[in-house]
């Protein structure tokens, strides 16, 4: 794990928006942007919060897709990008500023202007929580995010196979290093409930992010199972809290949404 030093630390504190919540993985695939749309969602919906979406995962943007946003961001009078809106929360994302099959090529001191803009030059008005769904991994992009944007927790999604777990491990210590809390560990694809005989599968073993969160002596914020309703949902653009708000799993990311 890096230190950080030597970065430029600059604050990108954003005018009007009370919290910051990172949703971050050590491995990319584990899950972690859906369960950011389907957090800022719940935190909209269910816990009445005026939300915001940044989509820092600036190589691989989803959340347009995952959150079916349309066009391109208006800019205001005050030369500001306006997010776009949709299941109650206002969202903005590299993705839907660029073609979307173009290859995002820049290195690293490109990604940072790039993040600068989608943070400080959009008018998120006044919310009392801004998600940020991170880039994979602990390189020095996810380190000068959590250094600039002043993060007030983050939230680590793994898988409960042990490379995730590794992963999700050096997340947490990448998070600590520059003194942001950590709001709990979220156990995605937990398990496969066969849909003939009900029976579960833990096809990538069972209880390992639980575990690892007691090693580490973090919370265990909850375990989402693996589920096709949740992946054609991210396909669709509307979230499973939003297209089944009373199923387990709707009820499972409302659960964790109160609780952080
Ligand atoms: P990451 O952001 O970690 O790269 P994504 O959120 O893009 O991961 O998820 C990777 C794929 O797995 C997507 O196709 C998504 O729809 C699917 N997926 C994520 N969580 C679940 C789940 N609990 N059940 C079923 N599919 C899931």
């Amino acid at each position: 794990v890096q230190s950080g030093k030597g970065m430029n630390t600059q604050s990108l504190k954003i005018k009007g928006v009370k919290d910051i919540i990172a949703v971050a993985s050590g491995k990319g695939g584990v899950g972690k942007s859906t369960t950011a749309v389907n957090l800022a969602v719940s935190l909209a919906n269910k816990c009445r919060l005026s939300v915001g979406l940044l989509d820092a995962d600036v190589y691989g943007p989803s959340i347009p897709t995952m959150m079916k946003l349309q066009g391109k961001p208006e800019v205001s009078e005050a030369n500001k990008m306006i997010p776009i809106e949709n299941h109650g929360v206002k969202c903005m994302s590299m993705g839907s500023l660029v073609e979307k099959e173009a290859p995002i090529v820049w290195r690293g001191p490109m990604v940072m202007k790039a993040l600068e803009q989608l943070t400080r030059g959009v008018d998120w008005g006044n919310l009392d929580v801004l998600v940020v769904d991170m880039p994979p991994g602990t390189g020095d992009a996810q380190i000068s995010i959590s250094q600039r944007l002043q993060l007030s927790g983050a939230l680590i999604v793994s898988t409960p196979q042990d490379v995730a777990l590794m992963d999700a491990r050096r997340g947490v210590n990448m998070f600590s290093k520059v003194a942001v809390p950590i709001l709990g560990i979220i156990e995605n694809m937990s398990y496969f409930k066969c849909p003939h005989c009900n029976e579960p599968s833990f096809i990538f073993g069972k209880g390992g992010a639980r575990k690892t969160a007691e090693d580490m002596g973090l919370r265990f914020v909850g375990e989402i199972p693996l589920v096709e309703e949740v992946r054609s949902g991210s396909d669709d653009g509307v979230p499973i809290v939003v297209s089944n708000p009373d199923s387990a799993v709707a009820k499972s990311y409302g659960d964790v949404a109160q609780s952080i």
